[in-house]
């Protein structure tokens, strides 16, 4: 049996959750507490997905370097999916995803010549009362996306709580059992 690996890439605006997220997934831990890494790192985690089927999944998240700089184009390169998040509460971490998605698509060396490249849109920080992205607006954008790029299925969203350990794995199973590389 072969056994695949893919590289899932974190991406979204400093402050959304993504480092809790992966955390939370992998370690089933949330800290408050913010730390700083030195350049951008994987962690590698398998899944049992049933009948003896297992995926690897090689999560790469930033080191903060998102609130001022590029990640560079070894964070992106080889990329099988991209996680896109947002933080619910905070509407222009919303708004900049598409911006995301293009440097994305830029950086990975994609482009427009694969309209249906895995992206998976996840709205974290639900347990906050304060929700201000609504998931008929996420809805919309994986809409605009797919009509944009012309992709055949609809990029799926997610939202989670990174803090409460609510639907943390749901967006990295989906990619675990749809993503396959060809
Ligand atoms: P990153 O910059 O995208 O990696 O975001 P972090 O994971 O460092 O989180 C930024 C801040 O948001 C930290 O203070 C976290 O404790 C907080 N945070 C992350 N996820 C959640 C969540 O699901 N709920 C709440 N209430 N806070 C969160
Ligand atoms: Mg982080």
């Amino acid at each position: 049996m072969t056994k695949q690996l893919l590289k899932v890439v974190l991406i979204g605006d400093g402050g959304v959750g993504k480092t809790s997220l992966r955390n939370q997934f992998i370690h089933k831990r949330f800290t408050n507490a913010y730390k700083a890494t030195i350049g951008a790192d994987f962690i590698t985690k398998e899944i049992e997905l049933g009948d003896g089927k297992r995926v690897s999944l090689q999560i790469w998240d930033t080191a903060g370097q998102e609130r001022f700089q590029s990640l560079g184009i070894a964070f992106y390169r080889g990329a099988d999916a991209c996680i896109l998040c947002y933080d619910v509460t905070n509407y222009l971490t919303f708004e900049h995803l598409a911006k995301w998605r293009r440097e994305f698509l830029n950086q990975a060396g994609i482009g427009d010549s694969n309209p249906d490249f895995p992206f998976v849109l996840l709205g974290n920080k639900i347990d906050i009362d304060e929700r201000v992205v609504s998931r008929r607006q996420a809805r919309g954008f994986a809409r605009e996306h797919s009509i944009l790029t012309g992709a055949k299925t609809e990029m799926p969203c997610f939202e989670a709580s990174a803090k409460d350990g609510i639907h943390v794995e749901d967006a990295f199973i989906y990619i675990a059992k749809t993503v396959r590389i060809p």
